[in-house]
């Protein structure tokens, strides 16, 4: 069976990131987020962070060209060369465009663009409860996943903080940047018969399922 070089978006707050950790169990494939590896970079406080941060925080998208760089270069290490699946990235046509032609240039393509899709506003209802542990990066929310003790992580006692992006007006900005600028994707990959949607209203469970059943159905495709 051929390799499998999954997309997987939608706005922010659908639960990519719980379901990231979940598939990473599931499949042998990396599993690459450009905004961790941006969160990463600031953090650091490489070169590429430093300019990054100033669209992070406003909630606005970081330039193609740095981004369309730093995903080509991450999936020509070896770990991706048998498949991979992108959370975050394309996040517009742009970069869509750079990723086919990066793939076809090695006789690869993207298997299926896989969109989790929620309402703007259960997103804001999910960004703005959520907390994360200012050491480990454990994810909790102030509703849904609240810790034993309100602002402290459970498993190493640090402080929970929220994410300077999961700010209220910086969320709703998000919001519009991916309407306006990552939904268009929804036709494009539509028109070459990738696109596959998921309700990320459901439950983190049932999402999973449903995800792993698109998978399971690709791969019984690819295989007659
Ligand atoms: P995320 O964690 O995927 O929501 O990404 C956090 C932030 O990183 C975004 O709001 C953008 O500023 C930036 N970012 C991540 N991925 C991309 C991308 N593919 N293109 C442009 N900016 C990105």
């Amino acid at each position: 069976m051929s390799e499998l070089n999954l997309i997987l978006f939608g706005p922010p707050g659908a639960g990519k990131g719980t379901q990231a950790d979940r598939l990473r169990n599931d499949f042998r494939l990396p599993f690459i987020s450009t905004g961790d590896m941006l969160r990463g970079n600031v953090k650091e406080g490489t070169e590429l962070g430093q300019e990054a941060q100033k669209y992070m925080d406003a909630g606005e998208l970081v330039p193609d060209e740095l981004i369309v760089k730093m995903a080509a270069e991450r999936l020509n290490e070896s770990d991706a060369l048998d498949g991979f699946i992108l959370d975050g990235f394309p996040r517009t046509i742009e970069q869509a465009k750079a990723l086919d032609k990066q793939l076809t240039e090695v006789g690869r393509r993207v298997t299926a663009a896989i969109l989790v899709d929620v309402p703007d506003q259960e997103v804001v209802r999910r960004i703005s409860g959520r907390r994360l542990c200012v050491k480990s990066g454990h994810n909790y929310h102030v509703d849904f996943d609240p810790p034993k003790r309100e602002g402290v992580c459970d498993q190493d006692g640090s402080r929970l903080i929220q994410r300077d992006d999961d700010k209220d007006e910086v969320v709703r900005n998000r919001l519009k940047v991916y309407h306006d600028q990552t939904e268009p994707l929804i036709d494009y990959f539509d028109d070459q018969g990738l696109m596959r949607r998921i309700d990320g209203t459901r439950s983190p469970a049932e999402v999973h399922d449903h995800i792993r059943a698109v998978i399971a159905t690709l791969r019984m495709e690819d295989d007659v």
